[in-house]
């Protein structure tokens, strides 16, 4: 392994359980933290907006809600987790009411890496990120076992920040499956870099580069749906749970031959040169600058963008394919 692992053994609860931690956000990761730090003995506030939807969620779960500057008021760690794209001005609300030695901490490395949020010197920033969605980190802690995380440390004014997050990624229920040392950095840009290249885009424009060649040479849009998206699951859970050469294992030599000789065609030199132009963009920062333009302008781009992609046919093939699949959720 070339990062450093801890386990539950290298923490010190104790030192995440004396203390008052307020969790800002209570969607997919705030919830999960909230919770399982509670059970695991720590004291909880849960900041929110005067109004919001998940108010009233928190409070039937047994946990104690307060206006955010109110919770961060007191608290030893602050763990920011509503989106990125909000944070900076959550943050620049309530950074008068942080204290001095406190700890400010992110589940994501983005608005400290890109600067959007710059914490006063006298604070401490670390991260803890679980590599999963907040549901998995909450059923699974509920299970006894726990989702690895990363455990980032930015700024160590009072010299102890690394222990605090190693022992809050305990009390999350991460140590008992792995902690692994990262940066800020190297956490904030290989995160884009995947969603961008593989996990999101690169992805969705394989499916309709793979959709669109079925049907412009006349097959049908539900065979081109079946094959070029709907069985994607398949492979995916096959290599989540194998690698790829799992995949391989399982499916028949004819797909395995067709992948060696077929798949470097489709993804070839032209792709990973302009994967490398994408890391840049994500390394020089100009990413991070053109979509907090694009928020501040009123997501203008990104709003049509989201309109052309729901017209797109493949949609409506989906719908329509996806309602013969009892198994589905609504
Ligand atoms: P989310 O969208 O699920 O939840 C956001 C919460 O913040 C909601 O409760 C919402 O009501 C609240 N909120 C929104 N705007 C607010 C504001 N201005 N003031 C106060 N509260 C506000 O977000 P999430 O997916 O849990 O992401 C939170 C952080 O965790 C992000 O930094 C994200 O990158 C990181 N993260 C997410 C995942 C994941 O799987 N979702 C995994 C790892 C890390
Ligand atoms: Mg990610």
């Amino acid at each position: 392994m070339a990062l450093n692992v801890y386990y539950d053994k290298d923490a010190d609860l104790s030192l995440i359980q004396g203390k008052q931690v307020a969790i800002l956000g209570y969607g997919s990761q705030g919830h999960a933290h909230a919770l399982n730090l509670h059970d695991s003995g720590v004291s909880v506030t849960v900041g929110l907006r005067e109004g919001s939807g998940s108010w009233k969620k928190a409070e039937a779960a047994g946990l104690t809600v307060k206006a955010p500057g109110d919770a961060v008021d007191g608290a030893d760690v602050i763990m920011m987790l509503v989106p990125d794209e909000h944070q900076q001005a959550l943050y620049e609300s309530v950074v008068d009411r942080i204290k001095d030695g406190a700890a400010l901490a992110f589940a994501h490395g983005f608005n400290i890496h890109f600067k959007k949020i710059v914490p006063p010197q006298g604070v401490n920033v670390f991260m803890v990120a679980p590599k999963g969605p907040g549901h998995l980190v909450r059923s699974e802690f509920e299970r006894g076992r726990g989702v690895p995380s990363l455990l980032a440390v930015h700024q160590n004014p009072t010299g102890d920040t690394k222990e605090v997050g190693l022992a809050y990624a305990s009390a999350l229920g991460a140590g008992r499956a792995a902690i692994l040392e990262t940066t800020f950095k190297d956490e904030t840009e290989t995160d884009l870099f995947g969603e961008q290249s593989v996990l999101c885009g690169g992805l969705s424009a394989l499916i309709l580069a793979g959709y669109e060649t079925l049907v412009d040479a006349g097959y049908p849009p539900e065979m081109a749906y079946f094959e070029c998206l709907h069985e994607l699951k398949l492979i995916v859970d096959l290599i989540y749970e194998g690698g790829i050469v799992g995949m391989r294992e399982r499916v028949s030599d004819t797909a395995e031959y067709g992948d060696y000789t077929r798949g470097p065609r489709v993804v070839n030199d032209r792709t990973r040169k302009e994967m490398k132009k994408i890391l840049a963009e994500i390394q020089s920062g100009k990413f991070a600058r053109e979509w907090m333009r694009e928020n501040k302008k009123g997501r203008e781009h990104f709003n049509s963008y989201r309109k052309e992609s729901e017209r797109h046919p493949v949609e409506e093939t989906g719908e329509h394919l996806r309602k013969m699949m009892s198994w589905m959720k609504k």
